[in-house]
């Protein structure tokens, strides 16, 4: 696997085998790497004749100091996995490297990022968009590869590609899950034993707000999954949302949307996990 830190080596690099016609499947990543990354990694190799992962801890999507603090990193054990998946290409830029000048722009995602991770992460969409812009420019990949865990993201990215008349296709891939159910996360490194041991309570709330939405609507079911975690004392739920499936605006009834989905974020100690469900 070739590795490259810098913008300049990465694109002649990637010209030279554009040249030869071949397709970039583009796997874009904040490190700490799981079965969820290396999914999407898999699934690129299938479709393209060359793999560029990235990893970029990108400060200007952290709204919370503390969390950019303590994310967790390891570029060694990184690299070691996607080597031995066959990955060609890791492109691993410093802070510097990536935002040499100061950054003004901001994006107009619309309603979509006014809700859910909009709305509790203030800037934070705006982060992903120029960070994910500034990676499409320098790799200008062919596919690029999206987790459905982070459903709001990848909807915006979909925005993304919309308002800058991007070429390049966007394919979402399903959320890879420990035994348990828990949603793989580079988070989860950061939840003590006991944290662990009760995160799968999440997916759960998660799948039973799906049994029954053949029975309540969805205001009723909001209600259920909230007193739930009034249970539970070491959780803490800052939000669960039903939002259709395209522009994730909340649904009062199942007619308004043609897909939805139950949408979660929970406090668990100092860590905050995500999460979704397709409903229907
Ligand atoms: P991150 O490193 O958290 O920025 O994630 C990089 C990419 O991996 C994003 O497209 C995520 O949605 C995706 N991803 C993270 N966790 C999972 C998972 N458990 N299953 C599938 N994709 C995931």
């Amino acid at each position: 696997m070739k590795v490259f830190s810098k913008i300049i080596l990465l694109k002649t690099y990637l010209e030279s085998e554009k040249a030869l016609g071949r397709t970039i499947g583009f796997v874009p990543t904040m490190g700490a790497l799981h079965e969820g990354h290396l999914s999407l990694v898999r699934q690129a190799k299938k479709d393209n004749d060359l793999v560029v992962a990235s990893i970029f801890v990108n400060p200007i999507q952290f709204n919370n100091p503390d969390d950019l603090k303590k994310y967790p990193r390891d570029i060694n054990k990184d690299q070691a996995m996607l080597e031995q998946l066959g990955c060609d290409v890791l492109f691993a830029p410093d802070v510097e490297e990536m935002y040499p000048d100061p950054i003004t722009k901001e994006y107009d995602f619309g309603p979509l990022a006014m809700v859910m991770e909009g709305a509790s992460r203030k800037g934070h969409f705006n982060g992903v968009g120029i960070v994910v812009k500034k990676l499409f420019d320098i790799v200008d990949p062919d596919k690029a590869y999206f987790g459905e865990k982070d459903y709001q993201q990848l909807a915006i990215i979909k925005k993304l590609v919309k308002i800058e008349n991007l070429a390049v296709k966007i394919v979402p891939s399903p959320t890879v899950r420990e035994k348990d159910g828990l949603a793989m996360s580079s988070r989860n490194e950061r939840l003590t034993v006991e944290e662990r041991e009760i995160a799968p309570f999440i997916y759960k709330s998660l799948q039973f707000a799906k049994e029954k939405a053949s029975s309540l609507n969805p205001n009723e079911i909001r209600l259920l999954i909230r007193n739930q975690f009034k249970d539970q004392s070491k959780m803490e739920l800052e939000y669960f949302e039903i939002a259709d499936d395209k522009e994730l605006q909340a649904i009062d009834n199942w007619e308004d949307a043609i897909g939805a989905i139950g949408f979660i974020v929970v406090h668990l100690g100092k860590v905050r996990l995500i999460d979704n469900i397709r409903i229907y």
